[in-house]
């Protein structure tokens, strides 16, 4: 398909409109111009990129993409390395951040919660872009029994700061390196918050806040909206996919 087709598929399926981010949201990379295969991956890393360029892909599309915020905006050592080879290569590089935390359906937040086994998904409206969302578990868990199903739902042990000991049954939750909006979980009465990663300061506030936080990995978090994107390009647009996973323990 041709690559602006896509970029506006994106634009509207993802709602771009609606956000205020860190960083641009569609094309960062201008590549060829016709895409046949998109390979997708959450950090526009050198690994993936040269994954990539292996599997001859015309397009990557990322959850971290490059130019944030605040960041230096010169194109120099491995920013350089990554760019340079996406270039010479002829690769786009389509990055989307918080509109696929968001997403209804294919969005980093949804398929967590999918794969956390929660009923009653839904975002917390009005609040923090729609960003955070809650749920609830059909039976209370102990929250060393909720870790353990986290465990084997993303493959990982998650932190638990809190009382282990706590029965929960409502649960909110926001991907990545949202462990701040852990307040918000106690203003609406949630027994516990699960996000990416934890900060020093998490730890007092799940105690003082009286809920469990649960630190699930900032990537484990966002592995599964991007590769869900993907998957349903391929199957709209008939365009092959391949997901790779450059495995990171943060
Ligand atoms: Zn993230």
């Amino acid at each position: 398909m041709n690559r602006q087709e896509l970029q506006d598929y994106l634009h509207q399926f993802l709602s771009l409109d609606q956000y205020r981010d860190y960083a641009p949201n569609g094309l960062q990379i201008q590549g060829k111009s016709t895409i046949a295969k998109i390979v997708t991956g959450v950090t526009a890393c050198q690994a993936l990129i040269d994954a990539a360029i292996d599997q001859q892909a015309d397009a990557i599309l990322v959850h971290h993409g490059f130019f944030w915020k605040g960041e230096d905006p010169c194109i120099v050592g491995i920013k350089q390395q990554r760019i340079q080879a996406l270039l010479s290569n002829d690769v786009n590089l389509m990055a989307y951040h918080l509109p696929l935390d968001g997403h209804r359906v294919v969005g980093n937040n949804a398929t967590l919660g999918q794969r956390l086994g929660m009923s009653h998904m839904r975002p917390i409206e009005g609040v923090a872009q729609d960003l955070v969302w809650q749920g609830q578990l059909d039976i209370a868990l102990s929250a060393t029994e909720f870790a353990e199903q986290i465990s084997q739902a993303l493959g990982r042990a998650p932190l638990v700061l809190g009382n282990a000991q706590a029965m929960i049954k409502t649960i909110g939750w926001c991907t990545g390196g949202a462990q701040d909006y852990i307040d918000i979980a106690a203003q609406y009465g949630l027994d516990a918050f699960i996000s990416g990663e934890a900060s020093e300061r998490t730890f007092h506030s799940a105690n003082e806040l009286g809920l469990v936080y649960f630190g699930a990995g900032h990537h484990a978090t966002e592995r599964y909206g991007i590769e869900a994107l993907g998957q349903h390009l391929a199957d709209k647009f008939g365009i092959d996919h391949v997901f790779i996973d450059v495995p990171n323990p943060v």
